[in-house]
């Protein structure tokens, strides 16, 4: 038997590690992962007693699991929410808090600067329902309370907002909403709970992408919708329950390890963030830095009052558009392009050609997202790699177009292409219809090609690039190192010189 849970409140770095944990008879240390469907009763009545609520008891993985239930608890006791439903993904728990709430003839009012497909539901799927949706500026009072004029269900905000960290005064808007008559729902994936929680500004309802920091290691989609107690049991779990975004205990089980490191990984980004930043504002190839603890911000003052640091995402605008951002990408790398955030992997995207791309360019515009914008997503590299990384990367877009190399873990595709040059060459006299068909280098696919062309034919697709260039550090290297590019890493005089292979 389990020694008694200490009654004296939990500090947020304690509650990560083990908060909402159930040990099992078996007293194991870890979190026990349920990975069941269903539940056994022991008898017919207690079946019956399940349903009808007079015993408590799991009865479906879509309406409860331990695990799941194990992660809600941990979300709830460290956002300070009384109730939590985790979800399959983020936009799970976005649409799940929205749709339990909303009916047909509500009216909806949220700010402009919103996830991608945050942004879609409000101003297309919301609609069709017979919705009436407002986009207001989110960080302008004056356009919140010229909304706020007519009745109002439910608000929907972001800050700080993807991708240009813009940020809403959360204390004002929920003030407003509540004498509208609204309840609002804040978007928090960007602040994390560590740094933000709206609920102390009057929030009912924060949402979260799991797949996020929560996760924070690219592994696994999940996402949570938090609010009363009362709000969760009877408005949202009974959406929940049968419509069916449940999240996979499997995937429960693995957020659940990865906030046990939350606290240590989350300060650390913002600390190497906060540096990536000051260095961006000193360069003369960069037109602006938007990060909410920068002085320059034009909400800096917001952002000090409901941040406790500006957080792990970085956006600045390059001067020269669109080419300049395409030219600055492809010369980094250690930071990855990626649309993904909140990994120990520094991610970094061109908003207006990926993530944003199906926003109108006329609200893109209004956004601030414009052709050299780009997000960064610091993780937890040392800050001087990830610094002169983006040093050399702003100096190619001023210079000389980049020698295209490849970062780190692409970098076992490269050894291996140099290696069966011969073949591959044989293979640039392939039908022409094959090589167009041959991919950019996803680093398996290429990989795979090139031991193909090595020995046979290799199918369409699956051809290394034609002109693989000899590199002579590389041939002296030995020819085995993991994906990961350890090996590599320990031998830095393999990354100073790379082919062209784009
Ligand atoms: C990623 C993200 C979402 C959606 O989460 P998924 O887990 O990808 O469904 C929603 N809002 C924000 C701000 C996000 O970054």
């Amino acid at each position: 038997m389990a020694k008694p849970a200490t009654d004296r409140p939990l500090r947020p770095a304690t509650l990560l590690v083990r908060g909402g944990q159930m040990r099992s008879n078996f007293d194991e240390t870890s979190e026990a992962l349920y990975l069941t469907s269903g539940f056994v009763y022991d008898s017919a009545l207690q079946a019956e007693q399940t349903f009808t609520g007079e015993v408590q008891h799991f009865q479906y993985s879509r309406f409860g699991n331990p695990t799941v239930l194990a992660l809600e608890a941990r979300l709830a006791a460290l956002e300070g929410a009384e109730a939590c439903r985790a979800t399959a993904t983020g936009m799970a728990a976005v649409h799940a808090a929205m749709l339990s709430h909303l009916k047909t003839g509500d009216r909806v009012v949220a700010s402009r600067a919103l996830f991608g497909s945050c942004h879609w539901i409000v101003s297309t799927l919301l609609p069709r329902y017979g919705i009436q949706t407002e986009f207001v500026d989110g960080a302008d009072l004056a356009q919140w309370e010229a909304a706020f004029r007519r009745p109002c269900q439910l608000v929907l905000l972001e800050t700080p907002s993807n991708p240009m960290l813009e940020m809403v005064d959360l204390k004002a808007v929920c003030d407003l909403a509540h004498a509208a008559g609204a309840i609002v729902v804040v978007d928090n994936v960007f602040a994390t709970p560590l740094l933000q929680k709206p609920m102390q500004f009057g929030a009912d309802v924060v949402v979260y992408s799991a797949t996020k920091h929560f996760d924070g290691q690219g592994r696994v989609l999940g996402g949570a919708v938090l609010g009363s107690r009362k709000w969760i049991e009877e408005v949202l779990q009974p959406f929940v329950r049968n419509t069916g975004p449940a999240l996979s205990p499997f995937n429960a089980w693995t957020i659940l390890k990865g906030l046990e490191t939350l606290h240590l990984r989350v300060p650390a980004m913002c600390r190497n963030a906060a540096a990536i930043a000051q260095m961006l504002e000193e360069r003369a190839e960069v037109e602006a830095v938007h990060y909410p603890y920068l002085a320059s911000h034009p909400q800096y003052e917001l952002a000090k009052k409901q941040m406790s640091a500006g957080g792990t995402l970085v956006s600045f605008t390059l001067r020269g558009g669109k080419e300049a951002a395409f030219r600055f990408l492809d010369a980094l790398r250690v930071i990855d392009i990626s649309n993904n955030l909140g990994d120990a992997k520094s991610l970094i995207t061109h908003p207006a050609t990926t993530t944003h791309m199906r926003v109108a360019a006329e609200e893109r515009a209004r956004l601030g997202i414009t052709d050299g914008a780009l997000r960064l997503s610091v993780g937890l590299e040392d800050v001087a790699d990830l610094v002169e990384d983006i040093a050399a990367a702003l100096d190619a877009v001023g210079g000389e177009a980049a020698p295209s190399r490849k970062p780190l873990g692409r970098m076992v595709v490269e050894e291996t292409v140099a290696a069966v040059k011969a073949p591959a060459k044989a293979a640039a006299q392939a039908p022409r219809r094959a090589r167009a068909a041959a991919p950019a280098p996803a680093a398996q696919r290429a990989a795979k090609g090139a031991v193909k062309a090595a020995g046979q034919e290799a199918p369409a697709g699956e051809m290394p690039a034609p002109e693989a260039p000899s590199r002579p550090a590389a041939r002296k290297a030995p020819a085995r190192r993991d994906a990961a590019g350890t090996q590599a890493a320990a031998e830095p005089d393999l990354f100073q010189q790379g082919p062209k292979r784009r």
